[in-house]
């Protein structure tokens, strides 16, 4: 007997092995060991046959799975995976598949009945009763509610109708908010049923899990990203809770997203989806008023959510070189008075932005990439925070060895350092991506929280998200426009979203919260309309301005960077493609192609970074260029091609 086998590489053939002794106890979908170009590989076997339609290429080595751990519906996905995002299928079928393979089966709960009383308000009790009445109806529902609202509350009772219905039901999270706390909200359905799928399961605990949502024994998961892809025969409803947040898009080959998969999956399977959010994508919700989804809105807090004072404290009239304001020195003096905690709110680590020589002008710059180094004073050293360069900070110019190095902007750790120097006797905590490498300072975190030791948390959005801190009155949100300077179209949704979520935490808790902002951009609507929570008056001015420059929801686009570390290299394989590009779109006036330039960033870890953004109405469109370009030129040497449709950053 012989097997038709897809290869876990990147290339795009399917071979012919000979099953030797293990004809018979090998079938379609099944995983094998075999050798290819000299190394032990795994494929998968597509087809079993009597003969051999091609030379083949030896005989498998041994079978990995003792039955069948894939099936026609998936491989319809991953060609629809590999087709729309341009990678092989071979990407595709074993992004789906965990690499564990160690099974053992388990007994689940047929029939589960789930019983759950909930209360809802009558927005709650309409919200929820449009969804239920259209499982498994391939609707999509964009569920927009602000914190407090109840949003959790309806996507209880529908996991339980679901379950009551015999059927299965995904919850997606971004894994950071992939908390006990969370979880346990969901402890009314039975454990036999239920499962938690994440990045920080051993490989045979996601096979596992695989294994037995494809036999249905499992009828509940929550997960994060990848959980899209395991293999439910009776999903009726998706729900994707934070619909806007990034860690839906994977930033490796294939570049997928949830949001666009669930498209799929409703369409073609019939899957329902709910995309919940206090602050949706402008494109959903641009869709969700145009009828392509529809919308619910939640826009009461419950009563015991109170609303939030907001003040925003211009910073052109403070002294030069201040960095915490005298009106926010004075609230944060006054809380800790009423023993309160106080969130400080930086979207940037380190201690200074980077540091220039006052007398020459030098600025240190990473030397794989092509930005300045960062200065972190804790440690002493200036680093790059895109390859993780490090050096040694030297104080005195390294150019002209005159001059002083000076410190700009600042971050986290400079915040901290200003706090510590004005507020005496109280615990300041910086929370950011570099106090918080090891595990142990989550639970020094959560510990100290939990005990009301801190007075002051520092941190950057990582705080805004995954940690939820109870007793915060006070949220001071310092520069939001750091992020709005970079040079990416994306900046004022994502300085909106980064805004409103750090108001939004100090309203949590029976009493009144109060939020500052302090800004020198007192004008920007991003920040303007964050401040106060006002997403409807944010996507006006937003969706405005997607129109006029061709972004999403009114043009697809996909972004394509050559990446080389000669230089040469990316200009002549980007140049070439940009004449297939052209080919394919000249005599279209509802695409535009962007000239070959360098990326915002021109070199990251040694590479340089060229791109080209197409723009079109027309999404099969994309593909076909997409598909064309790789076909092309993905085999020349010394280049990578990265393809990224619906880019989520332009930097
Ligand atoms: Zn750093
Ligand atoms: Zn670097
Ligand atoms: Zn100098």
């Amino acid at each position: 007997m012989f097997a038709k086998i897809l290869i876990n590489l990147p290339i795009d053939e399917t071979f012919w092995y000979n099953l030797g002794r293990f004809s018979g106890k090998v079938g379609k979908y099944q995983r094998v060991k075999v050798i290819f170009s000299g190394e032990e590989t795994e494929g998968l076997v597509l087809n079993v046959s009597e003969t051999c339609p091609s030379k083949g290429l030896g005989e498998i080595t041994s079978p990995i799975d003792k039955e069948p751990i894939f099936s026609d519906i998936q491989m319809e996905f991953a060609k629809f995976v590999s087709e729309y995002y341009t990678c092989t299928l071979s990407e595709a079928v074993f992004l789906m598949i965990p690499k564990g393979s160690r099974y053992s089966k388990k007994d689940g709960g047929d029939n589960t009945k789930i019983e759950l009383k909930v209360r809802f308000t009558e927005e709650q009790e309409i919200a929820y009763k449009k969804i239920s009445d259209n499982l498994g109806k391939g609707k999509i529902f964009l569920l927009h509610g602000v914190t407090g609202s109840g949003k959790t509350e309806i996507y209880r009772k529908l996991v339980s109708d679901v379950i009551n219905n015999g059927k299965s039901c995904l919850l997606l999270v971004p894994e950071i908010s992939l908390t006990a706390q969370l979880v346990d909200r969901f402890s009314f359905v039975p454990k036999e049923i239920k499962e938690v799928y994440h990045s920080k399961l051993t490989d045979n605990e996601r096979f596992n899990i695989y294994m037995d949502v494809m036999k249905g024994i499992k009828k509940f998961v929550i997960g994060a990203r990848s959980s899209i892809f395991l293999p439910f025969n009776d999903l009726e409803l998706i729900i994707v809770d934070e619909e806007h947040e990034t860690s839906y898009k994977s930033s490796s080959t294939p570049r997928y997203n949830v949001r666009d998969l669930v498209r799929w999956l409703s369409k073609n399977k019939n899957i329902t989806t709910v995309l919940g959010s206090a602050t949706p994508l402008v494109e959903d919700y641009y869709k969700s008023l145009s009828g392509e989804y529809e919308l619910l809105t939640l826009s009461n807090r419950y009563s015991k959510y109170q609303d939030i004072d907001v003040e925003i404290v211009d910073m052109k009239k403070e002294k030069e070189n201040t960095i915490i304001s005298r009106k926010v020195l004075y609230e944060i003096m006054n809380k800790l008075e009423e023993k309160e905690q106080v969130l400080v709110f930086i979207n940037r680590r380190a201690f200074s932005q980077f540091v220039i020589c006052n007398n020459c002008g030098y600025v240190p710059s990473c030397p794989n990439c092509d930005i300045p180094l960062t200065y972190h004073k804790s440690r002493g050293t200036l680093e790059c925070h895109h390859c993780g360069y490090k050096e040694k900070y030297v104080e005195v110019c390294k150019s002209c060895k005159v001059s002083k190095m000076k410190e700009v902007g600042f971050g986290t750790e400079r915040v901290e350092e200003a706090l510590k120097g004005l507020i005496h006797g109280h615990k300041i905590f910086r929370v950011d991506m570099d106090s918080m490498k090891e595990k142990e300072s989550y639970d020094e975190l959560y510990r100290s929280l939990k005990n009301g030791e801190l007075d002051i948390i520092v941190g950057t959005q990582i705080i805004s998200k995954g940690i939820d801190i109870p007793n915060i009155n006070l949220v001071c949100v310092f520069y939001p426009e750091f992020s709005l300077r970079l040079p990416d179209f994306y900046a004022s949704e994502r300085t909106f979203f980064l805004i409103s979520q750090a108001v939004g935490r100090a309203g949590r808790r029976n009493k009144k919260g109060k939020s500052i902002i302090q800004t020198y951009d007192t004008d920007h609507f991003s920040i303007t309309t964050g401040v106060k929570q006002n997403y409807r008056e944010f996507y006006k001015y937003e969706i405005e301005r997607r129109e006029k420059f061709r972004y999403p929801p009114f043009y697809y686009i996909t972004r394509f960077i050559f990446r080389s570390e000669e230089e040469k290299k990316c200009l002549e394989v980007g140049n070439a493609s940009r004449i297939i590009i052209e080919g394919i779109t000249f005599k279209r006036n509802d695409t535009f192609v962007s000239p070959l330039l360098p990326a915002p960033i021109k070199k990251i870890s040694k590479n340089y970074r060229y791109q080209i953004i197409v723009k079109s109405k027309d999404e099969n469109l994309l593909t076909s260029i997409q598909k064309a370009v790789y076909r092309e030129l993905n085999r020349k040497k010394g280049v990578y091609i990265e393809i990224d449709r619906n880019p989520i950053s332009l930097l």
